[in-house]
C-alpha cells in the first residue's frame, strides 16, 4: 500500500474517533520510519506527513538528512549517554526522558531547547524503559536547571494484548499524571501533551487525550 492509501485511512479512523470522544482537536501523527528505508521516508513526506520518528542515532540522522528541512523530528527511543552529542542538534522532540544522567548530557550538548516527554512506565513490564508514576513528579521537579530541557508532555506504550480495557486504564493514568504535573505550573515543564498509542492502540489512545500518536507499521510499514 502507498503511504498516501494508508494516510488516508488512518486520518478517517482518527477523526471518527475523536468526534465519538467529543475532541476538539486531532492528534499529531508521528510516522515511525525506523524499520523502513530513506525512499519510503520520502513517500511519506510527499504524502503530506511532516512529523518523523526514530529509535536510533544512525537511522535518525540518515532520514534527517534526506528530508527536507521542515520535517520535524522525534528522537523516540532510549539515548546512551556518549551518544547525545551526534544527533541532539537535529533532534526536534525527545520522547523517551527517564534518566538524569541523560537529561544532564542533553542540556550540555544542546544548541537549542529540546522539547522532551517523560516516558513512564505503567504496566510495570520489566523490559520497557520509564520511570514508574510514583517516580514522575520529583524527577520533572529535579529538571528545572536545565535550560535546554523543556518538558512538553508525557509518554507511555502500552503492552501488546488484546484487552483493551486494560489498555485504556493505562492510558488514563498517563492522562491522570500528566494533569497533575501540568496544575503544578512548572516554567520549564509545561506538561500538557501526551504521546500514546501505536499501530495496535493508537485509536484507544485518542479516545484517552493523545495529542501525539507514533505509528510505524500501518503508516508506512514494517521490516521490507
Ligand atoms: C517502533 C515504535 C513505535 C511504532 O510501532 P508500530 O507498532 O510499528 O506502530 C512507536 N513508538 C515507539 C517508542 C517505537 O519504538
Amino acid at each position: 500500500m502507498t503511504v498516501k492509501y494508508n494516510l488516508e485511512q488512518i486520518q478517517k479512523e482518527i477523526s471518527e474517533r475523536s468526534q465519538k470522544a467529543k475532541r476538539s482537536t486531532q492528534p499529531n501523527v508521528i510516522a515511525v520510519t525506523k524499520y523502513v528505508t530513506i525512499d519510503r521516508a520520502k513517500e511519506a513526506y510527499a504524502a503530506g506527513i511532516r512529523h518523523f520518528g526514530e529509535n536510533r542515532v544512525e537511522g535518525f540522522l540518515e532520514k534527517k538528512a534526506a528530508l527536507p528541512d521542515d520535517a520535524i523530528m522525534h528522537f523516540i527511543g532510549p539515548l546512551q549517554s556518549r551518544k547525545v552529542k551526534e544527533v541532539v542538534r537535529e533532534i526536534d522532540y525527545y520522547h523517551a526522558l527517564d534518566r538524569l544522567k541523560i537529561a544532564k548530557e542533553i542540556d550540555k550538548r544542546a544548541d537549542h531547547q529540546v522539547k522532551c516527554f517523560v516516558q513512564v512506565n505503567i504496566s510495570g513490564e520489566s523490559t520497557k524503559h520509564g520511570l514508574e508514576l510514583t517516580e514522575v513528579k520529583s524527577f520533572i521537579q529535579s529538571l528545572a536547571d536545565y535550560s535546554n530541557i523543556k518538558v512538553v508532555g508525557l509518554m507511555t506504550m502500552a503492552p501488546y494484548t488484546e484487552d483493551e480495557i486494560y489498555i485504556k486504564q493505562i492510558f488514563e493514568k498517563l492522562k491522570k499524571k500528566r494533569d497533575e504535573i501540568q496544575s503544578l505550573n512548572l516554567k520549564h515543564a509545561p506538561c500538557s501533551e501526551l504521546s500514546m498509542g501505536m499501530s495496535n492502540d493508537y485509536l484507544l489512545a485518542i479516545e484517552e487525550g493523545a495529542s501525539y500518536v507514533r505509528i510505524g507499521t500501518k503508516l508506512v510499514g514494517d521490516k521490507e
